[in-house]
């Protein structure tokens, strides 16, 4: 169950329905026993700058709440900041069914950075790493896609990689499975610089749901 208590942008919201990752996350909170609300009150990590979070506090009762305290001005951000939360929203959930034995689909990836983390699927920092590592392996890409398409395909598919790295630029880890050909690369302050660059460019230039204040 999905529960909207924010004055989210619902239009934005309604707008990401049709994306298949959106559909992974978020929309399959509309299945089963985990309720997922989201909120513009509470807090997040201050000192980590953070404007947006998921907290899985009560996630023992089945609950997830994401916070958006400061949404972002632009539609592509404000979209890439509740994709890159419900990723967040899923993996919690996925890990906890996985744990429960419900779930027995065995995602080596995010168990690896669990274990390298000692991951507790909870509001532990061990947690944010194992997730935000993860995402840099594994959603790099589906985010780009995503982005891409509410953009209306206006730029090559590497332009929109940005939109994913910025949610990931407060974490240190520099290695990250290339999307392109499967190999691990090394995220450099170079690498880095252009595509929030190139994110930057999309961003002034989209028409994306611009009338949707
Ligand atoms: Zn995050």
């Amino acid at each position: 169950m999905t529960k909207l208590l924010m004055n989210l942008r619902v239009r934005i919201y309604n707008k990401l329905k049709s994306l298949s990752l959106f559909k992974q996350t978020i929309g399959n909170f509309a299945n089963g026993n985990y309720n997922l609300t989201f909120t513009n009150k509470g807090k997040c990590n201050a000192i980590a700058g953070e404007a947006a979070c998921t907290d899985p506090i009560d996630l023992s009762n089945g609950n997830i709440t994401i916070k958006i305290l400061e949404p972002a001005s632009q539609g592509l951000d404000y979209s890439a900041t509740l994709l890159h939360e419900g990723i967040h929203a899923s993996i919690y959930r996925y890990v906890d069914e996985y744990k429960k034995g419900l779930n027995p689909n065995k995602k080596e990836n995010i168990f690896y950075w669990y274990n390298f983390y000692k991951a507790k699927n909870a509001r532990d920092r061990g947690t944010a790493y194992a997730q935000h590592q993860h995402m840099q392996d594994a959603y790099v890409r589906p985010l780009a896609v995503s982005l891409r398409k509410l953009d209306n395909y206006r730029y090559p598919l590497e332009d929109y990689y940005g939109f994913a790295w910025e949610g990931l630029r407060v974490y240190k880890y520099e290695d990250y499975i290339d999307p392109k050909d499967n190999k691990t690369k090394t995220m450099t302050p170079e690498k880095y610089k252009d595509v929030i660059d190139k994110k930057n460019v999309i961003s002034a230039s989209s028409i994306f749901a611009e009338n949707c204040k």
